[in-house]
């Protein structure tokens, strides 16, 4: 028998190695007429290191020892910047000691018990909440002049004090340019970009790949709201994510897409496709085929 035209467009979509979960998904991707991209892990390789590493005067630390602090709090995390702070201490040959009660709240950061001590680590901006004192001026500097440098700047605070930043970097991906420059032109309008990264970092790399509409220092019901008020305007709009931060905006999306291989299990759960071969190209490559089985159904 010959396979119906859907059918065999999910068959097609594997060989792209994306794996989607239903016919009516496949679908559904021929109507997608916005894209709204996640920056960390999505754009970018998801592969970040950290490159800078400085404790406050005063905090009593010196690099091992803010990244050891760091490293504890962050080793259960799944996210990629956890995973980075991880790796350095480990390049570093440093031992970390064991981390309770952890909790990580996504779009913020991860908080963790560490030798009896309280350690948070997470975006700057939701820890410092614009308190005044002597560290938290002083580390407000620090994230400055590492935000200016395009740096993902992370805080790390000790029983509520601040007493480091870390720099962080992640590198976009290489099929990013292109990727942007197909959807443009099958959407008849440039992705937007979600993210709850720093608005200079996000800035930085959306001008690199051509993106104007940038959307930066959100919580996860912050995407969630950019993709309801985009769809307000009639669009059918398609997230692309990998995080647990983005999983309620890929629900709430017309089409969601995951990236798969450092994906969250939250985000390929809730996705209505998954990007297994890790390749971006292949978004804009489903939607044509979803195009060219529909109008075969037709
Ligand atoms: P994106 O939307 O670009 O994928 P996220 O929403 O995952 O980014 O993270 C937004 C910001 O929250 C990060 O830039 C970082 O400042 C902070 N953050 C989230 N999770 C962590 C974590 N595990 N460790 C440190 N910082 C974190
Ligand atoms: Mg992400």
């Amino acid at each position: 028998a010959t396979m119906p035209p859907l059918l065999s467009a999910i068959a097609n979509a594997g060989r792209h190695g994306v794996l989607v979960k239903s016919a009516v998904v496949m679908e559904r991707l021929g109507q997608v007429d916005a894209v709204a991209l996640d920056k960390t892990g999505t754009l970018t390789e998801g592969t970040p290191r950290v490159t800078d590493v400085r404790p406050l005067a005063g905090s009593g630390l010196d690099e091992g020892e803010l990244l050891v602090l760091a490293a504890a709090a962050e080793h259960p995390s799944e996210h990629p910047l956890a995973r980075s702070v991880v790796d350095a201490a480990r390049e570093r040959g440093l031992a970390l000691p064991m981390a309770e009660d952890f909790d990580s709240t996504p779009g913020v950061g991860v908080t963790a018990t560490v030798d009896g001590r309280v350690v948070a680590v997470g975006a700057p901006a939701r820890l410092l909440r614009g308190a005044t004192d002597a560290d938290s001026a002083l580390a407000a500097v620090l994230v400055g002049e590492l935000e200016d440098g395009g740096r993902t700047a992370v805080l790390v605070t000790v029983d509520g004090t601040p007493v480091g930043v870390l720099g962080i970097a992640d590198r976009l991906r290489p099929d990013a340019t292109a990727t942007v420059t197909s959807l443009t032109s099958l959407t008849g309008t440039a992705p937007v970009l979600l993210t709850g990264d720093n608005p200079r970092a996000a800035a930085r790399l959306a001008a690199e790949v051509g993106i104007e509409d940038v959307r930066a220092g959100l919580l996860p019901q912050h995407k969630v709201s950019a993709v309801r008020e985009l769809e307000d305007s009639g669009r059918k709009v398609m997230v692309v994510g990998d995080g647990v931060n983005d999983a309620p905006a890929l629900a709430a999306a017309h089409t969601g897409i995951a990236m798969g291989r450092a994906g969250s299990d939250l985000a390929l759960e809730t996705a209505d496709a998954v990007i297994v071969r890790d390749e971006l190209s292949t978004v804009p490559a489903v939607i044509a085929l979803s195009r060219r089985a529909r109008r075969l159904v037709v």
